[in-house]
């Protein structure tokens, strides 16, 4: 949960420099995730930086601010409460009104590497933290932007949630390629999270697990067959959570036909509505 601060209660806390927000209050309405280009420790060198021009200003290295760092393994650095207004997004709007969050990973000659999955269970906490903290705090908001959370239908779309870096051109922002579509199979995960209602799923992940295992017969996990450019023969095999598997079936990137029995298939699909529910989220 986001304390009375603006500090998330799972989150490490490492504060940035005081004078690097605008001084206008951010209003936390907008999630917006980024692409890091990199590691940790360059990140922290240009954040703690106190580099300045001639004219007291701060060096466009030095210039840059985010409310929070998320780790490949999914650790969450918060460097500022939620309600100080970072420079991360580009412009005033975005950055007066959403919060930016850098994931690490994506460095020069992997720009597209994808969130991992814990990076992507991070975010979920952080939105559905988000969520709840409207809801309790802000009803207005609550109730325009975060009852159900989505993406923009359009790049004329003012009205929506959860927005790329790269969407913020809409608001005056500079183009970017920030997130280098690092969250191709993210998005899907946090908006379903977000909207998730609250009944109970009738079979759990873990239950399912162990039927896939018991129907491979092996009682290792099954690998799926998925298609990946990168791949020596295009096709590569993976395990998968039940999810996982009807994100790569919606994005056309599940190879059905090979290796994977009707049984199974017929299972996955029809055994649950095929919703997020909050088992999915590592605590
Ligand atoms: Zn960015």
């Amino acid at each position: 949960m986001i304390d009375e601060q603006g500090w998330f209660d799972f989150a490490e806390r490492r504060p940035g420099p005081a004078d690097k927000v605008y001084s206008e209050p951010c209003t936390s309405e907008l999630f917006i995730p980024h692409s890091a280009v990199g590691w940790y420790a360059g990140w922290a060198s240009r954040l703690f930086s106190t580099a300045r021009l001639p004219n007291g200003r701060y060096t466009a290295y030095a210039a840059a601010s985010v409310t929070g760092w998320i780790e490949l393994n999914g650790h969450f650095i918060q460097h500022y409460p939620i309600n100080k207004s970072c420079w991360a997004s580009g412009s005033p709007y975005p950055n007066t009104r959403g919060n930016a969050f850098e994931h690490a990973g994506g460095a020069p000659g992997n720009f597209m590497q994808p969130f991992t999955p814990e990076q992507v269970n991070t975010d979920i906490r952080i939105v559905l933290d988000m969520q709840d903290h409207h809801k309790r705090n802000h009803p207005g908001i609550y109730n325009n932007l975060w009852k159900e959370p989505r993406r923009p239908a359009s790049s004329e779309d003012l009205n929506a949630t959860l927005y790329e870096h790269n969407e913020c051109i809409r608001w005056g922002s500079l183009p970017t390629a920030c997130p280098s579509e690092r969250l191709r199979y993210a998005w899907g995960r946090i908006v379903t999270a977000l909207n998730e209602q609250e009944e109970e799923n009738d079979m759990s992940d873990e239950r399912l697990d162990a039927i896939y295992r018991k129907l491979d017969g092996s009682g290792d996990p099954i690998m799926f067959p998925v298609l990946d450019a990168g791949a020596p023969n295009g096709i590569k095999h993976i395990p998968l959570s039940r999810l996982d598997y009807l994100n790569y079936k919606a994005y056309g990137l599940m190879v059905t036909d090979v290796n994977v029995s009707k049984e199974w298939q017929n299972l996955i699909e029809g055994a649950t509505h095929p919703q997020a529910h909050g088992h999915v989220i590592t605590p």
